[in-house]
C-alpha cells in the first residue's frame, strides 16, 4: 500500500487534534479534582504553591523545547522535522501564529502532553505531586494559545490584563526573543523561568556538556538561522 493511500486511510489531522485536546482537558479537570479530594482539609497554601511552582517548571519545558527545536535537529529530519520547522519558520514570520484557529494552535502541544499526563495519573496518587501536576499541565496545555496571544496585536482584554500582570507571557517580554540571534528568552508559557535560566547561562552551558557528549547544534555559529516561509505547510498556512 502506498503512502499515499495509508494516508487517505487515516482521519484528518484535525480529527487527532481536536481528540487531544478534549482528552487534555479530561485529564486536566481530573488531576485538579484528585489534588483538591486528596489533599488534607484546609490546607491551601501548600497546595497553591506547588501549583506555582508546576506552572514554573511547565515554563522551563517550554523553553527547553523550544532551545532544543532552534538549536538542533533539521526542518527535513523524520519524526520532528515539522517541530524543528515550525519554530525556526516562526523567526521569519512571527505572525503566522496569530492566523492559526483554536484547533491549529492547541492541537499539537495536547498531542504530545497528554500521553505522558495519563500515564503520570495512573502512577500518582500523593496530594502534593497532583497539586504539582496542576499547574504543570496547566501550563504546558495552554503554551502555545499563550504564545499566540502574545503575538497578538489586539489579544482580548483579560488577556492584556493578565500579560500586564506578568501571569502570562508579555509581548515585550517574549519580543527579547525574536531579537537577533534569538539565543535568550526561550520559555514561552509564563516566562518567569527566562530570568533564571539566561542568568545562569544555562542553555549554553547545556550546549557545551552535549557538544563534549558528541551532540553539535545545527545552526551556524549556534545561531538560530530562520527557515525561508513556505506558503504552504503541510496542508496549512504557516
Ligand atoms: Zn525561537
Ligand atoms: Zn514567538
Amino acid at each position: 500500500m502506498s503512502e499515499r493511500q495509508r494516508a487517505s486511510l487515516l482521519p484528518p489531522r484535525r480529527v487527532f487534534e481536536f481528540g487531544a485536546i478534549l482528552v487534555a482537558g479530561g485529564l486536566f479537570t481530573t488531576t485538579a479534582y484528585l489534588a483538591f479530594q486528596a489533599c488534607p482539609p484546609g490546607a491551601f497554601w501548600t497546595p497553591l504553591g506547588l501549583v506555582f511552582l508546576g506552572l514554573v517548571a511547565s515554563d522551563a519545558i517550554s523553553g527547553t523545547v523550544h532551545w532544543a527545536a532552534d538549536t538542533y535537529g533539521s526542518p527535513t529530519m523524520p519524526v520532528f522535522g515539522s517541530f524543528v520547522r515550525t519554530f525556526r519558520e516562526h523567526h521569519s514570520d512571527p505572525k503566522a501564529i496569530t492566523r492559526h484557529d483554536w484547533i491549529e494552535t492547541n492541537g499539537d502541544v495536547c498531542l504530545f502532553s497528554a500521553p505522558v499526563h495519563a500515564t503520570a495519573l495512573v502512577f500518582v496518587d500523593d496530594p502534593w505531586v497532583l497539586s504539582w501536576m496542576t499547574g504543570l499541565f496547566m501550563g504546558s496545555y495552554s503554551n502555545s494559545q499563550i504564545h499566540k496571544w502574545s503575538h497578538m496585536d489586539d489579544p482580548p482584554r483579560v488577556v492584556r490584563w493578565l500579560q500586564r500582570l506578568r501571569i502570562v507571557l508579555s509581548s515585550p517580554h517574549h519580543e527579547r526573543h525574536h531579537q537577533r540571534p534569538h539565543l535568550t528568552h526561550y520559555c514561552i508559557t509564563t516566562g518567569w523561568a527566562n530570568g533564571f535560566l539566561d542568568y545562569l547561562r544555562f542553555f549554553r552551558i547545556l550546549e557545551r556538556v552535549l557538544a563534549v557528549l558528541g551532540v553539535h547544534s545545527t545552526t551556524r555559529n549556534n545561531v538560530a538561522t530562520p527557515v525561508a516561509v513556505r506558503p504552504v505547510f503541510q496542508g496549512r498556512s504557516e
